[in-house]
């Protein structure tokens, strides 16, 4: 991974997790709309970004201790970490 150096959990991923479905798996179970996807690379999960109105991919790492995230849209290929607001393009 680049530009990963001051973050281990970056560097730790040797494979990124991408969405097995293209839904945030808590609005689906509400009817709430997302805007763009995030996938938790330690347990897999697909959940709304911070630009949608209920942020589950946060509202999920702040409760799970879940540190890094990716992109799960079209074209995008980074990752990021909450503890240490790291950013990695891969
Ligand atoms: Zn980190
Ligand atoms: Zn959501
Ligand atoms: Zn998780």
């Amino acid at each position: 991974m680049s530009n990963a150096r001051s973050c281990e959990h970056i560097a730790a991923i040797t494979k990124v997790r991408g969405a097995q479905r293209r839904e945030c798996s808590e609005c689906v179970k509400t009817g709430a709309s997302w805007v763009h996807l995030r996938v938790c690379q330690e347990c897999g999960v697909t959940l709304c970004c911070d630009d949608s109105p209920n942020k589950h991919a946060t509202k999920h790492a702040r409760a799970t201790e879940h540190p890094v995230i990716a992109s799960a849209e079209p074209g995008e290929r980074w990752l990021y970490c909450y503890p240490d607001d790291a950013f990695a393009e891969y």
